[in-house]
This record gives C-alpha cells, sequence and structure tokens, in this order.
C-alpha cells in the first residue's frame, strides 16, 4: 500500500533529538511537541509517496538538501521554547 508521508516530520524529529541531547534546556514533553511544531511550521514540507515505509529517508540525498535548513530552524526554535517554556521553569 502506497502512503503520503512528510519525510521533513522525520528528518526535524531526529536533528531535534539530537541537537537536544548536546544541550541543556528543557526537554520535557511539552517542550519537545513545541520545539517539533515550531521547527516544522518554519521549514518546507518534503511529500513523498512510499511503498516501504521510512527506513531509507537518510540515504535517498534529499536530506542532505535541506540538512542546513533544518538545523538551524530547530536550534532557533530550542532557543525560543527554552527562554519561554509554556510550564514554569
Ligand atoms: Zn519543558
Amino acid at each position: 500500500m502506497e502512503k503520503v508521508i512528510n519525510y521533513m516530520e522525520i528528518w526535524v524529529k531526529d536533528d531535534m533529538e539530537k541537537l537536544l541531547k548536546e544541550s541543556d534546556v528543557c526537554k520535557c514533553n511539552k517542550c519537545q511537541k513545541d520545539i517539533y511544531a515550531l521547527a516544522l511550521n518554519n521549514l518546507k514540507p518534503c511529500y513523498v509517496v512510499t511503498t516501504k515505509g521510512i527506513v531509507m529517508t537518510k540515504l535517498s540525498g534529499m536530506y542532505q538538501q535541506f540538512e542546513t535548513d533544518i538545523i538551524i530552524e530547530v536550534t532557533k526554535a530550542i532557543e525560543i521554547v527554552s527562554n519561554s517554556p509554556r510550564h514554569d521553569k
């Protein structure tokens, strides 16, 4: 069965987890969701039709095209959310 998926969601999640590991900001579920949504809103979606699932996303060569933008937007989102988390510090 063919499925339409947004690669950008996978890339953002991956890079967000990596970047969060390296920084000492709040990593609670709320903040992670906020960072994720914020970054995705600032990036173009990348929809693809797939029959084999999502395992090969980083090998497709498409990731490299977007990598810099993703890192920039995720970094920005982490800064914004960690500066004003939607819960007590
Ligand atoms: Zn938090």
